[in-house]
Formats: structure tokens, sequence, C-alpha cells
């Protein structure tokens, strides 16, 4: 009773009827990936596709990275599991190279399977260490599925949750290319300055209700949107001045992401708590990170870490965690992730010039992304806020055509994001933006 699992209309037909896709109506008999190697992927067609999203922008060392693969197979022959409270040498290893990467005043780590748990955990411990209960997030943010992290979340999926976790307070976003109705200049919106609108909001909330701030310090699902310089220094100025925590959500942002280890790296800022996953090994077992400082450590030497996790410490996944950031730093990805970023926005230039429907185009490293605009003066988006369906048709015809050429792209509104591996190359990375250029004819006809 063997299943025909080499047979794709099978696998297509299990997809569709038995397994259950995230995010999505049921019944997707999807194309059937059967290998990967670097950036790119094929499926069972034989036909290959360029990795410009790194899958959910955390292939960050693109697939099958020689060195995590070996160390996850090392691993297993060694030690497939153990539980949390034991020592294992992964488990120390990875804690100290994350204290290596991490900005100087974050020293310890409690590891989780992705990104939501890492930031559930941020969360309760907040509300505990300050014996507060709100917390502040944005509204283009995506912090996770968990039920206090979507409700965390601003973009709309948050609706789903039907019933919200208490205590979430909203804050505008720091994005200039639309800043809030009546502003022009950044250097004159309380919004894009960061400290005077958190202060604002904190005068009608009291700050002694206000345990702790969580953003993400470059948006990633929500549309790329990079903070001016100096928002994140006031932002953290204002949390300490008030005794609330500054949460960095940098499960997309980090690992190399944006051309440094971390995002708060850009600004000299150090949160209190950073959380992560994704690119931290790229992907190829669940991960993620809740970090904090040592003054929050310390506190926790006398109480017990409020939460746990059956695979905290998973040696499998640390292990794995160790060989990718190992790999960056041999590779010296950082370095070429900046480069490449460079690059790919010059090239973004360029595409402006030749696209109407370009309105702005935005990044930091390899995070990067269009807006997609009927008419530049107006800025009116080429799709409306979250849409979807028919009313969103130019974006995913554009997805439609890209993968078609070969090229895997993805989109959130009117922005299409652009996060290939950290470790592209120049060559693949100049083959994607000539898809990107004839893909972008489908925008430009859609105004
Ligand atoms: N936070 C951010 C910024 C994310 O981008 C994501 C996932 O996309 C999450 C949290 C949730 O991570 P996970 O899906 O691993 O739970």
């Amino acid at each position: 009773n063997m299943f025909p699992t080499d047979d794709p209309d099978w696998v297509k037909d299990m997809h569709a009827d038995h397994y259950l896709q995230s995010w999505s109506p049921q019944g997707n008999r999807p194309r059937v990936i059967t290998g990967a190697q670097g950036s790119w992927f094929w499926d069972s067609d034989g036909k290959r596709y360029l990795d410009f999203q790194s899958q959910l922008v955390n292939a960050n060392l693109g697939h099958q990275h020689p060195k995590i693969v070996q160390a996850i197979k090392d691993q297993a022959d060694k030690l497939c599991y153990i539980g949390p409270a034991m020592g294992s040498d992964v488990r120390s290893e990875l804690a100290a190279l994350m204290v290596d990467i991490t900005p100087s005043d974050i020293t310890s780590t409690f590891f989780t399977t992705g990104g939501a748990a890492a930031n559930e955990m941020a969360v309760r411990l907040a509300r505990h260490y300050t014996g507060r209960h709100k917390i502040i997030a944005r509204y283009r943010s995506y912090h996770g599925a968990t039920g206090g992290t979507l409700s965390l979340t601003g973009d709309p999926r948050h609706h789903l949750t039907r019933a919200d976790m208490p205590g979430v307070v909203r804050m505008l976003d720091p994005y200039l290319y639309r800043l809030p109705t009546g502003h022009t200049d950044p250097a004159n919106c309380p919004v894009a300055k960061g400290g005077p609108h958190l202060e604002e909001l904190l005068m009608y909330e009291d700050p002694n209700t206000v345990a702790a701030v969580i953003l993400e310090p470059v948006v990633g699902t929500n549309g790329i949107i990079v903070p001016p310089d100096g928002y994140m220094q006031s932002i953290r100025e204002t949390c300490s001045k008030y005794g609330i925590l500054l949460i960095a959500d940098e499960v997309m942002a980090g690992f190399g992401r944006t051309g440094k280890w971390f995002a708060v790296d850009h600004w000299g800022v150090t949160p209190d708590i950073l959380t992560s996953a994704k690119g931290i090994n790229s992907g190829y077992v669940p991960l993620g990170t809740m970090s904090v400082t040592t003054e929050i450590h310390d506190w926790l030497r006398t109480r017990a870490l409020p939460g746990g996790l059956t695979y905290a410490g998973h040696p499998l996944a640390c292990a794995s965690g160790v060989a990718a950031i190992r790999a960056m730093q041999d590779e010296d990805t950082l370095t070429h992730a900046t480069k490449m970023g460079h690059l790919l926005r010059a090239e973004l230039s360029k595409l402006a010039e030749r696209h109407p429907s370009v309105g702005d185009i935005r990044g930091l490293g390899m995070f990067n992304g269009i807006e997609l605009v009927k008419d530049r003066t107006t800025k009116e988006p080429l799709v409306p806020f979250a849409a979807k369906g028919e009313a969103a048709k130019p974006m995913s015809d554009m997805m439609a055509f890209a993968m078609n050429e070969g090229l895997y792209l993805s989109f959130f509104s009117n922005v299409i994001r652009l996060t290939p591996p950290l470790n592209i190359s120049e060559e693949d990375l100049l083959h994607g933006l000539s898809i990107l250029d004839r893909t972008l004819e489908i925008a430009d006809a859609a105004r």
C-alpha cells in the first residue's frame, strides 16, 4: 500500500484535499517542488525558478547550503532531541554566538520554534518584568499567527482573531512615502520622528500601564518601510524615559537581511528584547529566538521564566543555527548583501525611469520594495490597501507572469517585495531584474 508520491498529480490531489494550507481558501493544486540549490528551485516539470523572495524571507543563505545541511545530518547522528533543561553543546554554542552578534547589552536567549512563539514570550516577559499590561504595536506590522501575536499584528489579518488579546494600543508608522495627512516634511512630522508621536499616545494611555513597544525596525511583510535616521533612537529614548521595554521584532529584518546582523545595528539602538527566527538558519529547521539584556537576565535569576516549549533549544535547530551563523561569518555574507543591495537599488532606479507605475523604491540591504501607483503626482495606489481577488488583479497578474518567466516574487497591497538570498550572485540578481522589468509593463498598463 505504498502511496505514489513520485506522481506529481497525486501530490497535488492530496495537497488540495487533505492538507490545510496557511492563510488560503483550500483546494489549491500547487506546483510540486522537487529540488532547490542556491538561489534556485525547480518543479516536477523541470521548470526552474529564481527565488527573489527567499521563500518566506527566510532562506537567507539560499537553498541547501552544504554547511547547514551537513550540520543537521551530523547532529541527527549524534543526538536528535534532549529536554530544554539539559545541557547540550550546540545549545550552548548557539547561545554564545548570539551574544557575539546581537547588540552588546543583549546577553541571553530563549530558543523557540519560530517568530510567533518568540514574540509571545517577549510580550509575556515584558508584562511580568514591568508589572504593566498594555503593548503598543504599529499598523503596518505582522508579528505572527498565534492569539497574542495576531492581535499585535496591524495588517488586516488581525481581524481574524475574532477576539483580540486585550491591551494592544496602535501606533502609526514612519512611512515616509505616505506621511500622515497634512504632513509633507518628515523633519516636522511627529510620526516620522517617532518619540513625539509615542509620547502623545502615552499622554492618553498613561505610561504606567504600558509594558512595551513592539515594532519591526524595518517593516517586512507590510511593505518594506525603512524609518528615517533618528526614528529608532527617538523611540528608544521615549521608552527609556517611561520605563517601557522596547521589543525589536527582527524575525524578518534580522540575520543580515538589511546588510547588518540586525536592523537595529544601523542606528546603534539596543532594544530590551530582540526576537528573531527565519534567517537564523535559513529556515532549514524551525527555530526562533527571544534575546534579552543582562538586566532582564539578572532579574530572571530569582524568578521563573514565564513560559517554555517542548522544543525550546531543539538540538537539530541549534546545530543548524550555529552552522548558518558560522557560514555567514566565513563567507562574509553581510558585505556581499550590502553590495548586492546597492546594486539592486541602483538597477531599480533605472526601472523607475522606464516604468511610470513605479511610485517609490526603498530598502536596506537585501530587504527591498517597489511601491506601485496609478499616478506619481497623486500617489494613488495601483490597487487599494490590502486588496484581494479581482481588486488585486494587476498585482496577482504580475506575480503569475513573473512565475511563468521563472521568477518567484511576492507582494502586499501595492508593494512588490524583493528579498533574494543574501548570497545571490550578481548574474542571478541582474537576470531576475530583467524579468522584473518586463513584469512591470503589466503595472504600467493597469494604471
Ligand atoms: N514577526 C515578523 C516580523 C514576521 O515577518 C513573521 C513571519 O513572517 C513573524 C513574526 C512570525 O514568524 P513565524 O511565522 O515563524 O511564527
